[in-house]
Formats: structure tokens, C-alpha cells, sequence
């Protein structure tokens, strides 16, 4: 990955030689034990685009070994050295942007303008983390009866387990990534099997910034459960981070709790946007265009159900309607592409059954909502209304991008619809009152609202939900929180 490839076909294969596909334990790339591969695939043409290494159990306690060995001596370093490998880090990824955008968009599938767009923002969170690892401090305090002296100290974790999944290949792996190193924790990482190559990237960039071995461990497999499984029993792991579905973070928590470990989850979400009255239509479509289509409707923060004021709804659907119709479907490399594929045909078939599903119960359809023929996971925009209560569409995350809007009358009637649902990560509300925006705000079970704007990711910021949607927060200085410890020292005087 030394030189910045240029974007078309030479570019394509230039990439992805430059990307190691082995495991990297204890600071060395090495095949999986047996010699196992497993295919990456091209979501745009189902066809494979090359094999990385299949770990075992062995390699995963391998990985953790490695982990468990560098942790006392990572956890020394001094927290500027660690700041500045993040930071270095930081200026390699972006002077690489390009041939990183390129490879996400191979294996994910979005336009290579959102993957540039993911990496700038996952970049982030090393250049936010970098400034973080030199700010972790303690307490000094006086006992209340005076006759003692409190002490609190903030120490890293131990070694993690990092699991992350395919629709932010980077990002997601950053957000976690960078407050581990900065805190001083040592880590095995485990992307999605769908999207391994942006992590085996990063990782050979971490280490060409200077991070010692053993610090970052990567394990691709493509039998997670059976892999990872192991390292729940094993007393060196001392924390869980994972995001993914809620299913999939149910199990995990479960078992992370055998030993008890430090967990933190990022889960699915089902957000709702409530567009009220007083709205500025205009700043409501824009937002909406973004929360909905934003990674292809992939991500955990998509709208996943429009709750409009009776006298906007039609308005608002036309509108969205008309802006979805004449977007671009293709393959995430082509000029001028607004939409790429969905992940895989399993998706695909997800997202139209959820729409068949509506339809047959009577919403109405203005836009999208049939298969493209031809190859690739491709699903059109697609924008439904007047959206029967009990439809699929509204209680289950989407995953692509559909919008289904439902018409309200107060107030109440739309706080109530919005939290009725097993998630709460983030919604969005629309409203030019800020009482109404702070009333409304505050009544949400959510962990995250965006208040007249259709995004919230910010490195800066505590991203996390409640509900089932997980707890924990990453990013901010709460991100750092998650990998620190607090011990107290009691001192008599
Ligand atoms: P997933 O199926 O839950 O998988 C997530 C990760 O867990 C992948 O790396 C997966 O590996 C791994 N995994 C699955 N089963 C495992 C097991 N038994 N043991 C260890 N690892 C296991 O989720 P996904 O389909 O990749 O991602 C989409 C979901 O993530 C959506 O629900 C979305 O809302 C959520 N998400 C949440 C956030 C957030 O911050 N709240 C952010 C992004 C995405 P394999 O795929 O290789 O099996």
C-alpha cells in the first residue's frame, strides 16, 4: 500500500495486490493454521475478488497470546508515543484516501465518493483518539471525615476482543481501534468475513506508524462463532467490544458475561424521523435524503420509518420521491454512481420481501420497489405511503434504501409510534420550535437525536444507544472511558 492508486481497472488490481491477506499475529503476517482461504466478494458482480486467510481456534488464542504478551508493556508506554503512532496513522490514511476508498468500495460495494467519505470520517477517530491519549487523568480528594485522602487512577483494560461488521469496513473499526491503543489496550480485531480488507489495510498501516507487535492482532475467518467462541473462556481476554445486530450482541453479551468481562455493544437500530408542522420542508427532504441513502440505507443509523405532520405528508413524499427517482444505480467504481449494490443477495431479498410485505397490506408505492435484473445485489430507491401500522417495514431494520412514510396528527401520537420499538439508537427530528425540539427530544428513548439534520456521526461525540440497541459509547471522551478502568487508593493521614 506504498503508492496512491489511480481509480479504474489497472487501479482495481494494483489495490488489491498491495493488500496483505494473512493473519497478523504478534506483528507478523502468517497464514491461518491448515492453510485455509476464504473468497472476498464484489457485491456489484457477485464474483469473487480475492482469498484471505481462514483462522482456526488456534489462531484466534494465537492472536490473544500475542495480545496478553505486549499488554504490560503497551500499558507503560507513554501516552504521548501512543498519541503520535494514532497520529501518524492519521497522516498515512490520508494521503493513501484514494486507494483506501477504492478497496472499500471493492468489497463493500458503495460509491468510491462514500467510501472516501467513510475513511475521511473514520480517520478521524484516530486523529481525535491521538489528542485523547494524554488526557487521561485520576482524582485527588479529601475524605469526608477528613481523616483520609482518596486517590482515583485510570488504567487500561487489558486485552480486547474487537469485533466489527461489513457496512462501515473502516470506521467501525477505528472507532474502536483508536481509543484502544490511546488508553494503552492491547487487542485482537475480527471484521465482518464480508469486508476484511480495509481492517488487513489499516493494520499494516498501524504498523508501518510505528506500533509495536502484539499490540493489534487481526483474525479474518469465516467461522466466526466457532473461532471467536474460545477466547470467551480464556482468562487473558478482559473486554468485549462489538457492533453488529442486536441478535448477534444478545448472544455475545451472554457469554461475556460467563467471566464477566467489560463489555461494551453498538446494536442495531430502527431510527424514526419525524417531520412536525412547523418544519422547513425543504432542510426535511435534504436531511431525509441523507439519513435514508447514506451508505445505501446500510447503516445502523438510517431512517428507518418517516413520521410526518398530516398537512406536510403528501408534500414530503412527493419530494422524496422525485429526488430518489433520479438517482444513479452502479457499480460503486463508475463515474457519477449514487447508489452501489447491497451487501449480498440475502439482504437484497430481505429489503424486498420487507416492501412486498407493506405493499400486500396497502401502503402505497411512489417509487423504486422492483428487482433490477442483471448481476449484483442492486435495489432501487424506493418510497412508500400511507404506511399500515403493522407492516414489517416499520417494526425491523431495513438495511437498504427504502423510506416508509405514515401520516400523524399530535404530537404525542408520534413520540408515542416512534418509541414503540425494541431499539433506541437514534432519531431525528424536524421542528423550527426548539421547545417542541427539546420537549420531543427529551420524551425519545434514544441515545442519539438529530435535531433538524439528518446525520449525527461526529469522532467527537458519544455515539451509542439504549434499549437494545446497545450500551456504551464510543467516540468523545466517553469513547475513552470504555477501555479504562478506574482503581481507588485509600490513604490514611
Ligand atoms: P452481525 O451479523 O451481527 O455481525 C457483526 C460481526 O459479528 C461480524 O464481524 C460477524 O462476523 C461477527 N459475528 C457474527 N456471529 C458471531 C459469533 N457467534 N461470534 C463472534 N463473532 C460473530 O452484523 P452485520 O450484519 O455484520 O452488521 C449489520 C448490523 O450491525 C446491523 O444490525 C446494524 O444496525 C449494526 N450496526 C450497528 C452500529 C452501531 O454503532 N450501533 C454500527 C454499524 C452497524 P461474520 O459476519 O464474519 O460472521
Amino acid at each position: 500500500m506504498s503508492q496512491p492508486a489511480k481509480l479504474g481497472s489497472a487501479g482495481e488490481d494494483a489495490v488489491l495486490a498491495a493488500v496483505p491477506k494473512e493473519l497478523f499475529i504478534g506483528g507478523d503476517w502468517r497464514e491461518a493454521e491448515g492453510g485455509g482461504r476464504f473468497p472476498v466478494e464484489d457485491p456489484a458482480t457477485g464474483e469473487a475478488l480475492c482469498v484471505v486467510a481462514d483462522a482456526t481456534g488456534a489462531d484466534a488464542r494465537a492472536a490473544l497470546a500475542a495480545a496478553s504478551e505486549a499488554q504490560a508493556e503497551w500499558a507503560s508506554h507513554p501516552p504521548r508515543e501512543r498519541g503520535e503512532i494514532l497520529r501518524r496513522a492519521f497522516d498515512l490514511i490520508a494521503s493513501r484516501l484514494d486507494e483506501l476508498a477504492l478497496l472499500m468500495t471493492l468489497e463493500m460495494g458503495k460509491s468510491v465518493a462514500e467510501s472516501r467519505a467513510e475513511i475521511a470520517y473514520a480517520n478521524e477517530f484516530l486523529r481525535w483518539f491521538s489528542e485523547e491519549a494524554v488526557r487521561i487523568d485520576g482524582r485527588y480528594s479529601v475524605s469526608p471525615n477528613g481523616a483520609g485522602r482518596l486517590i482515583t487512577m485510570r488504567q487500561p483494560v487489558g486485552p480486547c476482543l474487537l469485533i466489527t461488521p461489513w457496512n462501515f469496513p473502516l470506521a467501525m473499526g477505528t472507532r474502536k481501534v483508536g481509543p484502544a491503543i490511546a488508553a494503552g489496550c492491547t487487542m485482537v480485531v475480527k471484521p465482518a468475513m464480508q469486508t476484511p480488507l480495509s481492517m488487513l489495510a489499516f493494520a499494516a498501516i498501524l504498523a508501518e506508524a510505528g506500533l509495536p507487535a502484539g499490540v493489534l492482532n487481526v483474525i479474518t475467518t469465516s467461522h466466526s462463532g466457532e473461532v471467536m467462541d474460545p477466547l470467551f473462556d480464556d482468562e487473558r481476554l478482559r473486554k468485549l467490544s462489538f457492533t453488529g445486530s442486536t441478535e448477534v450482541g444478545r448472544r455475545l453479551a451472554a457469554r461475556a458475561m460467563d467471566r464477566v468481562l467489560r463489555v461494551s455493544m453498538e446494536l442495531g437500530g430502527n431510527a424514526p424521523f419525524i417531520v412536525f408542522a412547523d418544519a422547513d420542508l425543504d432542510a426535511a427532504v435534504d436531511g431525509a435524503m441523507i439519513a435514508k441513502l447514506r451508505n445505501v440505507g446500510e447503516a445502523c443509523t438510517a431512517a428507518n420509518r418517516f413520521h410526518v405532520a398530516a398537512p406536510l405528508a403528501e408534500q414530503f413524499a412527493e419530494r422524496l420521491a422525485a429526488r430518489m427517482q433520479g438517482l444513479r444505480l452502479g457499480r460503486g467504481t463508475e463515474p457519477d454512481v449514487d447508489l452501489g449494490p447491497l451487501i449480498n443477495a440475502t439482504q437484497r431479498e430481505k429489503v424486498h420481501e420487507l416492501v412486498l410485505d407493506a405493499t400486500a397490506r396497502g401502503a402505497r408505492l411512489l417509487t423504486g420497489g422492483e428487482l433490477p435484473d442483471g448481476r449484483g445485489y442492486f435495489y432501487p430507491p424506493t418510497v412508500l405511503s400511507d404506511v399500515p401500522a403493522d407492516s414489517r417495514l416499520l417494526t425491523e431494520e431495513i438495511f437498504g434504501p427504502v423510506a416508509p412514510i405514515v401520516a400523524f396528527e399530535r404530537d404525542e401520537e408520534a413520540i408515542a409510534a416512534a418509541n414503540e420499538t425494541e431499539y433506541g439508537l437514534v432519531a431525528y427530528i424536524y421542528t423550527r420550535q426548539l421547545d417542541r425540539a427539546l420537549r420531543v427530544a427529551e420524551a425519545l428513548e434514544s441515545g442519539m437525536i438529530g435535531l433538524n439534520q439528518g446525520m449525527v456521526s461526529n469522532p467527537a461525540a458519544p455515539f451509542g444507544g439504549v434499549k437494545q440497541s446497545g450500551f456504551g459509547r464510543e467516540g468523545g471522551h466517553e469513547g475513552m472511558q470504555e477501555y479504562l478502568a478506574t482503581k481507588y487508593v485509600a490513604l490514611a493521614l
